[in-house]
């Protein structure tokens, strides 16, 4: 059975100590009142990733993320951070391809495949996320738009690689934008991602893949979209900066 994930990208926000606050506040709510079949990851800045991980230890289903990593081990690569140093500060998931990542840094597919590669190589496990534009939405084919992403960035994989993957879906017209994808729009998509995926892997390993949802999912619309047979859950942006907020999507499942 897939896994259910509820992950929060808190992207460039927080000083360490408010961090830690909103971190230990999520780990002390989610104790009391999330179910352990969810899967909760925080993915606050690099530098914050080793005081969070203290915090989270000794919880039974909260997991620390990155936000991105190097494609290489270790080198002269002034500024970057590798896989082995989020592992060893306790990383257990790395976030790939942000829509932001993809639009301000110039990641592309190519690189995003290396990326992947080297997070399973150290047994972290990626969430690659792909999503379409607004124009593509509007008057392009946002099927073939993502198809292209996850076969240029995912199909150099072995099944049983891929089988380690997570994927997030979000349409970045839906994100920071408080324009949600209906719960009818994200289902296609995934749908239309898990067939993509069976086509090349066999249905068995693409019906073990979480395909998470991300664009503006709030405590009111995560029931919704949380409901329907291919959403297995969601990345989650300015949400998961409010405790109360992060833990109410987490129990929408
Ligand atoms: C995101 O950035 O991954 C995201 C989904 O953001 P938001 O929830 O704020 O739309």
């Amino acid at each position: 059975m897939r896994k259910k994930i509820v992950a929060g990208n808190w992207k460039m926000n927080n000083t360490l100590e408010a961090g830690l606050q909103l971190a230990s506040e999520i780990v002390n709510i989610a104790q009391d009142e999330t179910d352990s079949s969810v899967t909760l990851v925080l993915a606050p800045p690099f530098i914050h990733l080793y005081a969070v991980q203290k915090l989270i230890k000794e919880s039974s289903n909260v997991y620390l993320a990155a936000q991105n990593c190097n494609e290489y081990d270790s080198g002269a690569y002034t500024g970057e951070v590798s896989v082995d140093m989020l592992k060893s500060v306790g990383a257990s998931y790395v976030i790939l391809g942000h829509s932001e990542r993809r639009e301000y840094f110039n990641e592309n597919n190519q690189q995003l495949a290396a990326k992947v590669s080297k997070v399973l190589e150290k047994g972290l496990t990626p969430i690659f996320c792909c999503g379409e534009p607004l124009d593509i939405r509007e008057e392009g084919d946002p099927y073939a738009y993502v198809n292209k992403q996850i076969e240029e960035s995912l199909f150099h994989l072995s099944s049983e690689e891929v089988g380690h993957v997570v994927i997030a879906y979000e349409p970045i017209w839906a994100i920071g934008t408080g324009k949600t994808a209906s719960s009818d729009q994200a289902q296609q998509m995934h749908k239309n991602i898990r067939d993509f995926l069976a086509n090349q892997y066999g249905k068995d390993r693409a019906e073990s893949i979480s395909i998470l949802y991300g664009g503006s999912c709030k405590p009111d619309n995560a029931r919704e979209l949380f409901s329907r047979q291919d959403v297995d859950g969601g990345l989650i942006g300015g949400a998961s900066l409010k405790s109360r907020d992060f833990i109410e999507i987490a129990k929408s499942y």
